[in-house]
């Protein structure tokens, strides 16, 4: 981790009362654990600064962490410093005024495609967002304070970015992170309740994607959610899209996507690999992300239809040229 951008982040913050913290639409863990562990941890060791975060989305699974801030006018921004975490490009961030701030830093750890903050510390190996906020802390644990409430916020968003600690990226400094949020009191029996526990819906939704993925020649899965299927399950957006997890571990596919119509003539596509690196087909669908997880989107069949046959190819030619693949 780069301790010496860590420092001048600290230093930047010290220089005002008020810091605004931004993060990605679709808020997932990883970024709402980043956030409100950073907003938490600063008012901690700075009672006396403002610490927001106003955001204009929120995803009902996560509502068990509470609620952010209420709106507050134009010229907050304008006298705050932004920060925005676990986004990659200004476009995904969720609230378009973080560019009312006076000046932005970046926390991220996906590739640095659109370098939008004038400080930014940026670590694409990082498994995840929070990982990163846990080192901030750890690096200057004698100014800084952490909290069970804080540690939770980061520990949530460590478990969930790495796949409770499983995905490409993990290694022991995400494990001594890791423990130094648990050594904070986090109470993982119940964290782990309200992140895994599943409504019956869901678990008949499930059932309905594994009896109706389609796979291609070479291994690539896919599902289709469109608005029937997620009216028959009374599934919200947000749960439609957890279709990409049920079909993580076929054995001989490398890369899974999952189709999600959005309702609004767009669909999101979710895409997911084992060994094989997928963001490039992503960002060839108005997307990106990392390289076993990315996000896209398409417009009709034909589109979705011509993702999948890019993604059967990068398969089929990721199987001709390696052995070892399972
Ligand atoms: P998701 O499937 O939404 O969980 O996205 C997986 C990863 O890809 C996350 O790290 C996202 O930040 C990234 N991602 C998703 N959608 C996009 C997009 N449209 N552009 C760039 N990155 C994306």
């Amino acid at each position: 981790m780069n301790t010496e951008k860590t420092r001048l982040i600290l230093e930047k913050i010290r220089q005002y009362d008020c810091v605004m913290i931004f993060r990605h639409g679709c808020p997932d863990g990883d970024c709402v654990g980043a956030s409100k562990g950073l907003k938490r941890i600063l008012q901690l060791s700075f009672p006396e600064k403002r610490v927001l975060i106003v955001d204009p989305e929120r995803s009902e699974y996560l509502a068990f962490l509470g609620a952010d801030d209420a709106p507050v006018d134009d010229g907050v921004y304008r006298g705050a410093l932004g920060v925005v975490v676990d986004t990659g490009s200004a476009a995904r961030i969720s609230n378009p005024k973080y560019a009312l701030c006076r000046e932005l830093v970046k926390i991220d750890h996906h590739p640095d495609a659109d370098p939008y903050a004038a400080l930014s510390w940026v670590e694409e190996d990082c498994s995840s967002a929070c990982e990163m906020i846990a080192a901030f802390y750890a690096a200057h644990q004698t100014e800084l304070k952490l909290d069970a409430q804080a540690a939770t916020y980061i520990y949530l968003g460590m478990v969930t970015d790495s796949g409770r600690f499983r995905y490409p990226g993990v290694n022991g400094d995400t494990l001594r992170y890791a423990a130094l949020m648990l050594d904070a009191g986090v109470d993982t029996e119940r964290l782990y309740a309200q992140l895994y526990l599943r409504d019956e819906k869901s678990l008949r939704f499930q059932a309905y994607a594994l009896e109706n993925f389609g796979r291609t020649e070479n291994g690539a899965a896919y599902l289709f959610v469109d608005r029937g299927t997620q009216e028959r399950f009374g599934l919200s957006f947000e749960e439609a899209s957890a279709g990409i997890g049920y079909l993580e571990s076929i054995r001989g596919c490398l890369c899974w996507l999952a189709f999600i119509d959005a309702g609004d003539g767009s669909i999101r596509v979710r895409l997911r690999s084992r060994f094989v690196s997928i963001n490039g087909l992503a960002e060839r669908y108005r997307g990106g992300g990392h390289a076993c997880a990315s996000g896209a989107t398409v417009f009709n069949p034909e589109e979705a239809r011509k993702l999948i046959s890019e993604a059967d190819a990068i398969v089929r030619q990721y199987k001709q040229t390696h052995s070892d693949w399972l």
